[in-house]
C-alpha cells in the first residue's frame, strides 16, 4: 500500500487542476482498495452544502448535482464530525440518506474520511462497498493520508477560483481573498511578476507567450548549448570514465535529439506557453513515465530526466532573464522574496510585495516597510507558479491577496488606496513636529536602515537617529565579504548623513533567515543554531574587520553607537568587548584618531531578561529585539507560515517580558529602546509608551503614524492604556483593544485601509 501511496502522491502533484488531481485520486484509490465507488465531494462554506466533484463509480451526471446540506446524510456528518466513518451497513445508520441519481441503490461499506486545510474542512472523500464491509485500520489510514493530500490541493485551487464551478450556484461569485498575514501596512493594486530561483522546474511560472518564434528559438539555443557542454564534459572527462558513465552521457545526448523532449515542448509552445514552462511540463510528464516504472532501475531515470531538464533550464533562464519586465504597477510575487530580487524592481514600478513564506517580522517584511511597500507574507496557499501576469490586489493591513479581483473589490481598493494616499499626505506635516504626548512627554524616535537607499527617507523622516542598522544587508547583496575599506565608506555615509545625531550600527547578524550566498551554513534547526554574535565571535577575522571599519568611519564625527546581536550569555559580551577594545587599540597604534564607542546589547534572548542587572554593569545601553524575542519567548519560528498566526508581539507574555526589561535597565540607569517591528505599529505605541521606554527605533515609513498617537493621547492615557491591556489573556483580544481605542480618537486609519 505504501508503495501505491507514493504513485498517487507523485501523480497528484503533477496534475495540472484539481479535476486531474481528483481524477486520479477517486480512480486509483477505488482500484487499490478494491472499492465498488470513491467519491470527493466539495463543501461551499457559503452556503454549506458539499456537492459532488469527483467519483468513480457513481453515475458520472450526478457530478456537480448531488449536494447534501449541513445535517442532511452522512457525508455531512463527517464534515461536521471533523472524524472519519467507518460503516460496514450504511443504510441502518439514522443520517443515512439514499440518493436516487448517483445509482447507488444497493451499497453497504461505508468509509468516509474529512479533507481539512488549516483547521478548516474542504470536502469529504468517501468509498464505497457493495457489500458489508468494515475496512481495515490499512485502509483507514491509507484514506487519511490521500485526504491530507487532497486537501492542499483544493485549498490552491480555492485560491485559483477553480472549485467554484463545482461548489457555487450561477451569479455566486463572490472573488474571496486568500487570506495570509501582513507584512507591511498599505494597498497595493497591480499586475503579479513572478520571481523564483533559477534552475528549478517546480519554481517555474505558467506564463503565455504570443511570440513563439522567439521562444522556440530561444529553446533551440539552450539545447544546442547543453548539447555541446555534455559532449566538452565527456570529452574531458573520458579515459576515466567508466561505461556506465559513459553511457549516461550518451543517454543524455540521446533525450535530446528525441521528439519525446524536443518535439513535444516546441509544440507546447506553439499551443502559447513560454519555453521555461512548455520545457518544465514536458520534463513533469517524461520523468513521470520513469517513475511509475516497476523496474527500479528504470524507476532512477526519472532523476536523470529532471537533472537533464535543469541544465536546459539554467540555459533558457540565462536568455529569458535578460529582460526582466516590470509593469507599471509591479506586484513582486514568490515563494520567498530576498534582498536581490526585490533591489531589481525599478522602485517607482513597484506597487506591492507577496510572499508564500515568512511572518510579519521576517526579512522581506521588514525590508517591505523600510521600502514603504505594502505587503503581505506567509501567503502559502496562494499558487505562486500560476499567478503571473495576474492582476492582484494586496491588502497590507489585513494580510489578504485578491487574484483577479471582481470590480467590484477592485473599486473598493482603489478607493481605499486613494484615502491611504490623503492620509499619509496628511501626516506629513508631523515631520517637523517632536513625538511629545498632549501634556508634554517627549519619546525620541529612530530610524531603522540597512539598506543605503532607505537613508534619504529616514533622513527626511524626521529621525532623531539611527536606532538600527543592519549590517548585514550590505553583506547580503554582495558576491563575498566587502572589504575594512569598503565597509569603511559605507558606514561612513550613514554616520555622516546622520551626524550629530547618534547611529546605531549592529554588527554583522547573519544565520537564521539571513543567509549570505558566499558563506553558506547548512543547520537543522538555524534559529536556535550559529547566529549574530555566535559566528563573529567564532570568526575574529570577519568581526576585527568591521569593528575597525566603524570605528574609523566614526572619525571626526563622534556619533557612533556599536550594537551585538543574540547576545545570550555575558561572556559572550565580555568576549565582544574584548575584541572591541582590540580593534580600538590596533588603530590608534598605526596613528588613527579613533574613540572607543558606546557599545550596547540587542535584548532578543529571553536568558537576557533574567540577567539585565549585571549585564547593565557591562554594556551603555539596551534595544530590545522583539521580533526574535516574541519568537523565542512563544517557540514560534517566525517565519514558519503554519504557525504564523499564533506569532504576535501583543501576547501577555511578551508584554510582562518587555515590561521587565524596561524597569530593569531603568533601575540600572541605562537607555532602553525597542528596535523590533512592534516599535513601528501604531497599534502598540500606547504600551510601550506607557512602559516607560527609552525611545522607539523603526522604519521610516511608520514613523508619521507611530508619532501620531503619540501627539494624541497623554501620558496617563498610555499607562491607563497599559494597565487595561494586561487585563486581557491573549493577544488578539488586546490588539482588538487597543484598536477601538486608537478608533475612538479618530486615529482607526493608522491601523487599518481607508481613513
Ligand atoms: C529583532 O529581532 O527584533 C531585530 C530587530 O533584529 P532582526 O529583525 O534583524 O533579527
Ligand atoms: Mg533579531
Amino acid at each position: 500500500m505504501l508503495k501505491t501511496l507514493r504513485r498517487i502522491v507523485q501523480e497528484v502533484n503533477a496534475a495540472h487542476d484539481l479535476t486531474q488531481a481528483s481524477s486520479i485520486i477517486v480512480t486509483r484509490v477505488k482500484q487499490s482498495m478494491s472499492a465498488d465507488v470513491c467519491s470527493v465531494y466539495l463543501l461551499d462554506q457559503r452556503l454549506q452544502q458539499y456537492t459532488l466533484m469527483a467519483s468513480d463509480g457513481l453515475n458520472p451526471e450526478s457530478i456537480g448535482t448531488v449536494r447534501f446540506k449541513q445535517g442532511e446524510g452522512l457525508v455531512s456528518l463527517v464534515g461536521e464530525t471533523e472524524e472519519l466513518l467507518n460503516l460496514d451497513n450504511a443504510p441502518d445508520h439514522p443520517r443515512y440518506r439514499f440518493i436516487a441519481e448517483t445509482g447507488e441503490v444497493s451499497f453497504h461499506g461505508f468509509l468516509g474520511v474529512p479533507i481539512i486545510h488549516r483547521r478548516q474542512v474542504m470536502g469529504v472523500l468517501v468509498v464505497r462497498q457493495r457489500s458489508l464491509r468494515c475496512f481495515d485500520e490499512n485502509e483507514v489510514s491509507f484514506l487519511l493520508t490521500i485526504a491530507a493530500q487532497l486537501a492542499g490541493a483544493i485549498a490552491h485551487a480555492d485560491a485559483r477560483g477553480e472549485i467554484q464551478p463545482f461548489t457555487e450556484t450561477p451569479g455566486g461569485k463572490d472573488n474571496r481573498p486568500i487570506v495570509a498575514l501582513p507584512g507591511a501596512p498599505g494597498v497595493g493594486i497591480g499586475t503579479a511578476v513572478v520571481v523564483y530561483p533559477v534552475a528549478d522546474l517546480d519554481a517555474v511560472p505558467h506564463r503565455k507567450t504570443k511570440d513563439t518564434a522567439t521562444e522556440i528559438f530561444a529553446f533551440e539555443l539552450a539545447l544546442e548549448a547543453v548539447r555541446t557542454n555534455i559532449k566538452a564534459l565527456e570529452a574531458s572527462i573520458h579515459p576515466e570514465l567508466g561505461a556506465e558513465s559513459r553511457a549516461l552521457f550518451e543517454a543524455y545526448l540521446l533525450m535530446l535529439n528525441s521528439d519525446t523532449l524536443v518535439e513535444k515542448t516546441i509544440k507546447r509552445i506553439r499551443d502559447g506557453s513560454w519555453a521555461p514552462g512548455a520545457w518544465r511540463d514536458t520534463i513533469n510528464e517524461q520523468a513521470q513515465l520513469f517513475e511509475l516504472m516497476d523496474d527500479p532501475y528504470l524507476r532512477e531515470r526519472a532523476d536523470d530526466v529532471r537533472d537533464l531538464g535543469r541544465r536546459i533550464l539554467a540555459h533558457l533562464q540565462d536568455e529569458v532573464r535578460r529582460q526582466p519586465d516590470y509593469p507599471e504597477q509591479t506586484i513582486l510575487v514568490g515563494d520567498e522574496i530576498s534582498a536581490t530580487m526585490l533591489a531589481e524592481v525599478p522602485r517607482e514600478r513597484l506597487a506591492g510585495i507577496v510572499s508564500a513564506r515568512g511572518s510579519g517580522s521576517s526579512h522581506v517584511a521588514i525590508l517591505a516597510h523600510a521600502m514603504g511597500v505594502p505587503a503581505v507574507v506567509g501567503a502559502d496557499d496562494l499558487p505562486v507558479a500560476r499567478v503571473d501576469g495576474c492582476e492582484l490586489v494586496v491588502d497590507g493591513y489585513r494580510g489578504r491577496i485578491f487574484v483577479s479581483p471582481s470590480p467590484a473589490v477592485r473599486s473598493e481598493y482603489t478607493r481605499l488606496a486613494q484615502e491611504e494616499e490623503e492620509l499619509v499626505a496628511g501626516l506629513e506635516g508631523l515631520r517637523e513636529l517632536p513625538a511629545e504626548t498632549l501634556d508634554g512627554v517627549r519619546l525620541p524616535l529612530f530610524a531603522n536602515t540597512g539598506l543605503l537607499s532607505d537613508i534619504a527617507p529616514s533622513l527626511e523622516s524626521g529621525a532623531e537617529g539611527i536606532g538600527l542598522y543592519r549590517t548585514e544587508f550590505p553583506f547580503m547583496i554582495r558576491e563575498c565579504f566587502p572589504g575594512e575599506e569598503e565597509q569603511r565608506a559605507i558606514y561612513r555615509e550613514v554616520l555622516e548623513g546622520f551626524a550629530p545625531r547618534p547611529v546605531t550600527l549592529r554588527t554583522l547578524d547573519v544565520g537564521g533567515d539571513k543567509a549570505l550566498s558566499y558563506f553558506p551554513i547548512v543547520e537543522e534547526n538555524p534559529f536556535l543554531g550559529w547566529r549574530g554574535i555566535r559566528i563573529t565571535l567564532d570568526h575574529p577575522d570577519i568581526f576585527l574587520v568591521q569593528l575597525r571599519a566603524m570605528m574609523r568611519a566614526n572619525i571626526g564625527l563622534n556619533n557612533l553607537r556599536l550594537m551585538l546581536p543574540m547576545i545570550s550569555n555575558v561572556a559572550e559580551v565580555d568576549r565582544a568587548l574584548q575584541l572591541i577594545g582590540r580593534a580600538h587599540q590596533e588603530l590608534l597604534a598605526t596613528g588613527e584618531s579613533v574613540v572607543m564607542p558606546q557599545v550596547g546589547i540587542m535584548v532578543e534572548v529571553p536568558s537576557v531578561i533574567y540577567q539585565m542587572e549585571v549585564l547593565a554593569s557591562r554594556v551603555d545601553f539596551f534595544s530590545v529585539g522583539t521580533n526574535d524575542l516574541t519568537q523565542y519567548l512563544l517557540a514560534i519560528d517566525r517565519n514558519n507560515p503554519r504557525v504564523a498566526s499564533l506569532y504576535d508581539s501583543l501576547h501577555p507574555a511578551v508584554l510582562r517580558a518587555l515590561i521587565q526589561i524596561i524597569s530593569a535597565a531603568n533601575l540600572a540607569g541605562k537607555p532602553v529602546s525597542i528596535c523590533g517591528e512592534v516599535a513601528g505599529d501604531p497599534v502598540a505605541t500606547l504600551l510601550l509608551l506607557g512602559m516607560g521606554v527609552s525611545g522607539l527605533s523603526m522604519s521610516a515609513a511608520s514613523m508619521p503614524r507611530v508619532k501620531s498617537v503619540i501627539r494624541s493621547f497623554t501620558m496617563n492615557d498610555a499607562r491607563r492604556v497599559l494597565d487595561e491591556a494586561l487585563q486581557y489573556d491573549d493577544a488578539a483580544a488586546i490588539r482588538d483593544y487597543l484598536e477601538q481605542k486608537l478608533e475612538q480618537r479618530g486615529l482607526g486609519g493608522l491601523v487599518r485601509a481607508g481613513k
